[in-house]
């Protein structure tokens, strides 16, 4: 049977869509991207923000009209499964399966009760839940990989819904993941990913070796060229974490370090467990130990709480630090944490304003760093063809930064040297030297 999956929100949720197609494919079904040819429909789902779990209501409106035409069976994995079953049950009675978090390995039976006319639901909660440990070997042409060392939370940050639909962290042994890096590198994978809710707790409490010792031992890994990891907690980045940006070749210079509000107030309301000048005091050390070091980061706006003061501390760690990116959102209330409770709200509309006014300030040092690349001669993992025209290639540089140039198919997936000509506010255009 075909599948078709639609995924919704981070790269842990991306990365379990590949666990669950690789399962699928394994038991004999072929992916498809056009979901009107789909006999399987999955929907993977994300509940961090209000904004996806609109999208994905949405979404199963009209996947009801399908069901409806041609009777596919439809899914639904992820935390609003996870966190919603019985409103999912109630809400949605056409579906036919609801896996949790923890459960996805467990796709294919999901498929066969489907197959059957019956309901299957499991949202059982285990850390060291099979899921963890699904490798989505052999895909191919694969130039980059993620490779999960880690899942859940212990930090409980009051707007965060994490901690409970995806339990307390729990670390993948180290040799695991190293075996794991061998074969993607023996498939032809050139570039991974480490991800984790908070990748620096990796291994804490346990006996086995700590984040940073794992990136050197990735790094020591025949074939692989890049090594990147999401997402760090600034209380818990280290020293020797730090460190690892000087001494390791193959850790690009970029590092995504939420901030979430630039004011010490709101950080103490968000349970972030650090100050501002805490948090500046360790990018001026990833700085001064790589200078070309790339930092983006999260940020909430209008958190229940927000004055227009605090809202200017932002403002200030934004034009101080001048990050290469943000990822900022509007402060949306979640269900079952602590923030929920939380009285002082900030209007909706002054939350657009402070929003909209934070991303057109990161647009302009975004597009004035991006300037600063022109000129510069940077190495480009490429990737693929250009979504916006099919005579370009499109890559990326160890910054993180997209790069647009003119080259033929066989530099795919190759490492090449591109000097950059122009600087725009999401990408750099450049040209194969
Ligand atoms: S560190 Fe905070 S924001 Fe990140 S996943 Fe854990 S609870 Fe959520």
């Amino acid at each position: 049977m075909k599948f078709f999956i639609e995924t919704f929100g981070c790269q842990m949720n991306e990365h379990d869509s590949e666990k669950m197609a690789h399962l699928l494919r394994v038991n004999g079904h072929t992916q498809t991207d056009q979901i009107k040819e789909s006999d399987i429909i999955i929907v993977n789902t994300c509940s961090v923000r209000q904004k996806a779990e609109q999208k994905f209501f949405s979404l199963m409106g009209r996947l009801k009209k399908i069901k409806d035409a041609r009777g596919v069976i439809i899914g639904v994995t992820g935390c609003i499964a996870q966190q919603e079953k019985e409103v999912l049950k109630d809400r949605l009675p056409y579906i036919d399966f609801i896996l949790g978090t923890s459960t996805i390995h467990k796709i294919k039976d999901a498929i066969e009760y489907g197959e059957k006319g019956s309901f299957f639901c499991d949202v059982t909660e285990n850390g060291c839940s099979p899921s963890l440990f699904i490798k989505p070997w052999c895909i191919e042409n694969r130039i980059k990989a993620y490779v999960t060392i880690m899942k859940g939370c212990n930090n409980f940050c009051s707007y965060c819904i994490v901690p409970y639909v995806r339990g307390r962290e729990i670390s993948r042994p180290s040799k695991d993941i190293i075996e794991e890096v061998k074969s993607l590198a023996q498939e032809g994978v050139k570039e991974i990913t480490l991800l984790g809710q908070n990748v620096n707790s990796y291994n804490k409490g346990t006996d086995d070796i700590s984040f940073p010792a794992l990136l050197r031992a990735l790094n020591k890994i025949d074939g692989i060229e890049r090594i990147r990891f999401v997402t760090s907690h600034p209380k818990d980045l280290s020293d020797e974490l730090i460190d690892c940006f000087g001494e390791l070749n193959k850790l690009c210079e970029h590092i995504h370090l939420p901030f979430q509000s630039g004011s010490d107030k709101i950080l103490k309301l968000m349970n972030r467990g650090y100050t501002i000048s805490e948090y500046v005091e360790k990018v001026e050390r990833l700085k001064k130990v790589c200078s070309k070091i790339a930092i983006t980061a999260d940020c909430i706006v209008g958190f229940p709480g927000e004055e227009e003061e605090d809202f200017k501390e932002t403002l200030n760690l934004i034009t101080h630090i001048e990050f290469d990116g943000i990822f900022s959102f509007a402060y949306s209330k979640r269900k079952y944490t602590k923030a929920a409770l939380f009285l002082e709200e900030v209007s909706r509309d002054v939350a657009l304003e402070r929003l909209k006014y934070l991303q057109s300030v990161q647009k302009q040092i975004t597009l004035k760093k991006n300037k600063a690349m022109e000129g510069r001669i940077l190495e480009v993992l490429v990737e693929g063809k250009s979504k916006g025209s099919k005579d370009d290639l499109t890559g990326r540089t160890r910054h993180n930064r997209i790069v647009n140039f003119k080259g033929g198919d066989d530099m795919i997936g190759r490492l090449v040297d591109v000097k950059i000509i122009k600087g725009y506010a999401n990408s750099l255009r450049g040209e194969w030297i």
